[in-house]
């Protein structure tokens, strides 16, 4: 059925996916969502340098064909007052991979945020968080340049994946008599519940996602985040499942930390990837001070919402911060930050996420080219000094430009 109002490009192939593969042709269809308030500076911005660096990486030979697709505020101007509508769901399901600015989630009125229908919707249980430094970018770091993990959050199941009570209501107190009668637990009354479910399949399928993935990208490790010593069923249960994939599906080329000391002196043979876990509250630790120790790390949705933020903080903060949501057949990436409205239409913040977030798209697609001549001219407009105002703040001597014109210095600065 053809779409209602969304116009597919006259040039262009679709993406397809084939045995769980996908096959990406030189001139691919990608949907994109501008997102709300900075999406649209941040959206034009970062589309002009990535189709700079393809066009530069490949000599016109591949080219992105982009499709824009609605949601957030320009969807319910056309489609009625839908914020979400079907036909994007649709989109994203045909055309394997969209990537999307900030949205705004309307407050009051029972609606959920829009990002997490998406994610729910399409079932793209992944997200993907990469941290890196690029040099020049201020942190607070003596040495930001040893931190670069690859976090993988669980996006469908723990308690913050809605499962809620509202203390008063009569769902709650239901559920209250009954945990109390049947099980004689022991809470304040009316207290709000929550319930945590995690379960072998979620957890497996996201553990797997992030074996491969560092069996493809030549990491060393991948570390279990949990807090398997008091939540025991859940937590615990997350970091026993992930244990027991690395070990049936990827038996060959696995070994434990424990088995990396047993038999092989604690050094790690060529070919194997290290399965290792931590206890969520020592991570924060582990990762501010011994950054190099952590390569890809694998969590629940909480753990993993606080955990990747903070790390980004080590590199630059959120207004660089790059993520994906990823699933069997689906991806989408997206700016990781808010829609900032105060500073809607001004040109003035770092289209440095959504900027990052193509980067791993290109990466996804394989087009290393394009995406390491991104990252090369990324840094050395940081090295010029050349910032938007957020960087501008934290660095003397800064030229400080507008959104805009920094998307030309990284362009120019690809030659
Ligand atoms: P926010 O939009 O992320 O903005 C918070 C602050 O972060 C801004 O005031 C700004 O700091 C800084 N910031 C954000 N993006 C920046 C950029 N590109 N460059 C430089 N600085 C940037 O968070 P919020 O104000 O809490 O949320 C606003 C709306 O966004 C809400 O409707 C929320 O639901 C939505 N939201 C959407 C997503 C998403 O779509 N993925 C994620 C989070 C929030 P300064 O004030 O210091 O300049």
């Amino acid at each position: 059925m053809p779409f209602q109002k969304i116009v597919p490009p006259a040039a262009g192939e679709k993406i397809t996916v084939k045995d769980g593969k996908l096959h990406i042709p030189d001139q691919p269809i990608i949907a994109f969502i501008e997102g709300d308030g900075i999406g649209y500076d941040i959206m034009t911005a970062s589309k002009r340098i990535w189709d700079a660096a393809v066009e530069k990486a490949y000599g016109g030979q591949r080219k992105i064909h982009w499709m824009e697709i609605y949601a957030g505020e320009k969807a319910a101007r056309i489609y009625d007052g839908d914020y979400m509508p079907e036909e994007t769901f649709e989109a994203l399901r045909q055309y394997h991979i969209g990537i999307k600015g900030p949205l705004t989630t309307p407050v009051g009125g029972g609606f959920r945020s829009l990002n997490v229908t998406l994610r729910q919707v399409l079932d793209l249980y992944a997200c993907v968080r990469p941290v890196r430094w690029y040099r020049g970018v201020p942190s607070p770091l003596r040495e930001p340049e040893k931190t670069n993990v690859v976090i993988f959050r669980e996006n469908t199941e723990d308690v913050y994946a809605g499962i809620e009570f509202e203390s008063g209501t009569p769902e709650n107190e239901k559920l209250a008599a009954f945990l109390r009668r049947e099980f004689g637990a022991q809470f304040f009354e009316g207290a709000g519940l929550g319930i945590k479910p995690i379960s072998a399949f979620a957890s497996k399928r996201l553990v797997r996602q992030a074996i491969r993935y560092a069996l493809e990208r030549g990491r060393k490790s991948v570390t279990l985040v949990h807090k398997g010593n008091i939540q025991k069923y859940t937590e615990g249960a997350f970091r026993k499942w992930g244990y027991e994939v690395a070990a049936e599906e990827f038996g060959e080329v696995t070994i434990t930390e424990d088995e990396l000391w047993e038999k092989y002196n604690g050094k790690q043979p060529d070919g194997k990837i290290v399965i290792k876990d931590r206890i969520a509250d020592i991570i924060f630790q582990h990762l501010l001070l011994r950054p190099d120790e952590f390569d890809v790390i694998a969590t629940m949705n909480l753990n993993g919402d606080y955990l990747s933020d903070a790390a980004a903080a080590h590199v630059g903060g959120v207004g660089i911060a790059p993520g994906a949501n990823i699933g069997d057949e689906v991806a989408v990436f997206e700016a990781t930050h808010g829609t900032a409205p105060k500073y809607t239409n001004l040109n003035k913040v770092n289209p440095g996420s959504l900027l990052f977030s193509g980067v791993m798209m290109l990466e996804y697609m394989n087009w290393w080219e394009a995406a390491e001549l991104i990252n090369r001219a990324y840094e050395k407009t940081i090295e010029q000094k050349i910032v938007t105002y957020d960087f501008a703040r934290q660095m003397e001597g800064a030229t400080e430009v507008g959104t805009s014109e920094f998307a030309s210095a990284v362009i120019a600065n690809m030659g």
